[in-house]
């Protein structure tokens, strides 16, 4: 090595030592006859101390060292008078006896600081020098710790990792595919799988019993804030199972994430019925770190004689805990951030102990049996959003309550509330393609107690379908899959494949299930590529346990 130390590891026990240390310049500067260096690598910061008294031409050499230039130094470690508690090796620094320049740097076109004065453009331009940065090197050293963690976990619960083909014929989760043109069949392509899926029930009827892959997924969507065309995910899949035990597994790796990488023993999470998500929450992916349910108020305020009201079909209420004193101008904002298009509410009926703005259309004992269903107290504010389609107005009612919950401190982010959403839908309806949909994929198991549903009320049918959600963030889903060759034929029926379409794109998957497929189910936590131009995350609970919406649908 062209060292003897890191610029993280040098401590007041190693005064005196002679050293040999290597980086990049982070800063220089002269103070009094002596010019410091901060000398960065990986590992940390180590100060480097040149004196114009004792060694003027090195002094002198210091002085002109850019940022970025990389270096190799030889001297003694002292103690420093100057002591910085702000990082680990500054009870020390070097005096420098002998250097190299190793390399010549351009000057940097931000700096390579923890507050950089680079914009997103330019850090992305020049995301190598943006990765020198500690922020984002910590995330790619905690997406290492998940990685490593994970693969511990599911090693000792007798996972195999597998690796799958990646030019492949399509794999669907509902998104479009990238292709792949081949130069030995002109005209015909490959598909990039959108996820495993497929290979790992195959890998199930081959008998691997316990497999997972942490994986490169390939879908071309639109992107968003929390999508990007490529991403990771740690797939599994089991063998022999029921969704409890799929649930437990998949619990238990979560938890050990926790406590192994951020020290945090989680509480058993919480089940809920994607149809209690919906009514209590409006979302599928709850935030559960506050509380502030929906309260539905048909019954109390329809009827009435308040029009709009009286039209709705739903009509639901938050209370927001001591925002009763909400100013006319807060209540205007807030009316105005339901009614912007992205949330396309009419408008917002509120109702407080300080303002009103129903109390002319309603009694005093109405309006207190709506403050009773609500929970609402003196001090408390009630939040009521109607509307003539029931999902819609839950869906703005859910933005509302999210809003709320930022404007009132209620979404700490050093907080995790975890949870399962389970008993998803098995299809949905589509009104504009007027067909079923898969709303996980099209492997999914029916509830075997709603399988009858299937021919003659098929938008009711249950899925054994599963999602964990962490921070009103959908980290990871799954299904117990279908199994039995005639079962999945009847749901690409469903899903308006005809039997040839059916058996072109998945004759594969329905003959090795001819062959003893045993029962299987698994689930996959989606993450994002730290080193991707759009997404610099991974920061939350790192890999798979961030962001991304599994993309539900198409098929
Ligand atoms: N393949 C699914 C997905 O990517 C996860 C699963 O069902 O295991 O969403």
């Amino acid at each position: 090595m062209l060292r003897t130390h890191t610029n993280g590891e040098l401590r007041l026990t190693d005064i005196n030592k002679t050293v040999t240390l290597t980086g990049w310049v982070q800063k220089n500067r002269r103070m009094g006859g002596m010019t410091f260096i901060d000398l960065r690598d990986r590992y940390g910061v180590t100060q480097l101390v040149f004196n114009q008294e004792i060694n003027p031409g090195l002094c002198e050499e210091a002085n002109h060292l850019g940022r970025e230039f990389v270096l190799q130094i030889k001297g003694t470690v002292a103690e420093r008078s100057n002591k910085n508690p702000n990082i680990a090796t500054g009870d020390v620094e070097i005096i420098v006896s002998e250097l190299h320049i190793l390399n010549r740097s351009l000057t940097p076109p931000f700096t390579i600081e923890d507050d950089t004065d680079g914009g997103d453009e330019l850090r992305m331009q020049y995301r190598y020098l943006d990765l020198r940065r500690n922020a984002v090197r910590a995330n790619l050293e905690l997406r290492h710790k998940m990685a490593f963690e994970t693969r511990r976990f599911l090693d000792s619960e007798h996972f195999l990792e597998v690796e799958t083909p990646v030019l492949i014929k399509s794999t669907p989760e509902g998104a479009r595919d990238f292709v792949v043109p081949s130069r030995m069949n002109a005209g015909q392509f490959y598909a990039l799988p959108q996820s495993p899926q497929t290979f790992k029930q195959l890998l199930m009827v081959s008998g691997f019993d316990r497999y997972f892959q942490i994986v490169k997924c390939f879908r071309d969507e639109d992107l968003r804030a929390d999508r990007q065309p490529e991403f990771t995910q740690i797939d599994c899949e089991m063998s022999f199972v029921e969704q409890e035990d799929i649930l437990r597994m998949f619990e238990g790796l979560a938890k050990h994430l926790f406590k192994t990488i951020k020290g945090i023993e989680l509480a058993d999470f919480p089940r809920m019925t994607f149809a209690d998500a919906m009514k209590f929450y409006g979302s599928d992916k709850p935030d559960t770190r506050f509380e502030m349910r929906f309260v539905e108020l048909m019954d109390t305020l329809k009827g009435h004689g308040f029009p709009v009201f009286d039209e709705a079909v739903y009509i639901g209420g938050i209370c927001a805990k001591g925002a009763a004193a909400y100013t006319r101008k807060q209540l205007d904002a807030l009316t105005d951030f339901v009614k912007r298009p992205q949330i396309g509410a009419k408008g917002l009926v509120y109702d407080g102990s300080v303002k009103s703005s129903v109390d002319k259309f309603y009694t005093q004992e109405i309006l207190q049996k709506m403050k009773e269903k609500c929970g609402a107290e003196a001090g408390d504010l009630i939040l009521i959003i109607s509307g003539d389609n029931t999902n819609k107005a839950r869906k703005q009612l859910c933005e509302l309550r999210l809003e709320m919950g930022s404007q009132l401190g209620l979404r700490d982010k050093t907080k995790y509330s975890c949870l399962w959403v389970v008993d998803f839908p098995l299809l949905e309806w589509d009104e504009e393609t007027a067909r079923f949909y898969a709303m996980h994929h099209p492997f999914t198991s029916p509830k075997p107690e709603d399988i009858a549903l299937l021919d003659s009320d098929a938008g009711k049918v249950r899925a054994n379908a599963y999602d964990m959600v962490i921070n009103g963030v959908e980290v990871g889903g799954g299904s117990i899959r279908i199994h039995d060759s005639a079962l999945q034929k009847q749901m690409f029926q469903i899903l308006g494949f005809t039997e040839e379409k059916a058996e072109e794109q998945f004759g594969f998957l329905m003959n090795a299930f001819k062959y003893g497929a045993p029962p299987h189910g698994g689930l996959a936590y989606v993450g994002s590529t730290v080193l991707c131009r759009f997404l610099p995350v991974w920061t939350l609970f790192a890999i798979a346990l961030l962001s991304r919406k599994i993309t539900r649908g198409a098929m």
